[in-house]
């Protein structure tokens, strides 16, 4: 399978409307480049669904806050595009920074209220940068199907909803978090960690972990659920604590609503992020419970 680069946002488009007039399914897998099996995970459940897989590869500045880590993020972009013609898709869509966001752009997606909490709270412009960019992508591939990881659960939903309320004419999949096999969750930012800090990242899977089996056994009366996790989740957090050096939040909340867990909850997800020396990192598990 031979991987085409493009870099201009005509020809994508073009090539991407003529396969889809020629009735071909095409798939795109948006992503910030540094790609790792998570990724390429995305890209085998395209290809399984799809005839053609475009995969996106652009660091979004519009996502990062001042003082993150934007200038630090990891572009090995000749590894990317091994990877991807390793992987079978078929093209990489690598535009530069002036076609995204020439001087004098100024028009931003408003997100959805489910981006509110969470990342929403402690990056406040985050999702803004996030729904914009995903919106632009969308323009310029028009794919019939969108592959987004789990690893970052509130993003899908945000996603998700902006497709519905834009009527966006793109179906939205979501693909099971890839982990490392001690369970930490794969991510483009774990180059970051020294040794030690790879060591205590694992806390935060393991701690997740622990605590769905502790739901389950609450759920038998589930209307009080909520008030019975409460010690669970203090526990928790003091084993997450002596581990990481900053809880940003740790939760549970209803899976679709990202609110408190109500009497018509049937799926609840635990939320994490936390910083491992300055590496922020998330993971979340969704647990059914009805
Ligand atoms: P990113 O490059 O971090 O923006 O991620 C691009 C896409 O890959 C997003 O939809 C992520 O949710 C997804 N992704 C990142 N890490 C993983 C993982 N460990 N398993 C599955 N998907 C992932």
């Amino acid at each position: 399978m031979t991987l085409k680069t493009i870099t201009s946002p005509e020809r994508m488009y073009q090539w991407v409307s003529r396969a889809v007039l020629e009735g071909r399914k095409v798939g795109v897998v948006p992503t910030m480049g540094a790609l790792h099996e998570g990724h390429l995970s995305l890209v085998d459940a395209a290809k399984a669904e799809c005839d053609l897989v475009v995969a996106t590869i652009f660091v979004n500045p519009t996502q990062f806050a001042a003082g993150e880590d934007l200038d630090q993020y990891p572009r090995p972009l000749e590894n990317d595009l091994r990877h991807l013609k390793e992987g079978g898709a078929s093209i990489a869509f690598c535009p530069a920074m002036e076609e995204i966001y020439p001087r004098g752009y100024s028009t931003y997606v408003s997100p959805p209220e489910i981006a509110a909490p969470f990342e929403g709270l402690h990056r406040p412009d985050h999702f803004r940068g996030v729904a914009t960019i995903v919106l632009k992508l969308f323009q310029m591939v028009p794919a019939q199907v969108a592959f987004f990881g789990q690893k970052d659960y509130q993003q899908t939903l945000v996603v998700k909803k902006m497709v519905e309320d834009f009527n966006l004419p793109i179906e939205i999949r979501v693909c099971p978090i890839l982990r490392e096999p001690d369970g930490l969750a794969m991510s483009s930012r774990n180059v970051f960690l020294s040794d030690e800090q790879r060591g205590r990242a694992v806390a935060i899977s393991k701690v997740l972990a622990e605590i769905e089996p502790e739901i389950l056994r609450l759920t038998d009366h589930s209307s009080a659920l909520k008030n019975r996790l409460t010690g669970v989740m203090e526990t928790a957090r003091k084993r997450l604590e002596v581990k990481v050096d900053k809880i940003h939040y740790l939760d549970v909340v209803d899976a679709q609503t990202l609110q408190s867990i109500s009497d018509t909850t049937t799926e609840v997800v635990i939320v994490a992020a936390a910083d491992v020396g300055d590496t922020r990192l998330l993971d979340n598990r969704l647990v059914k419970i009805r």
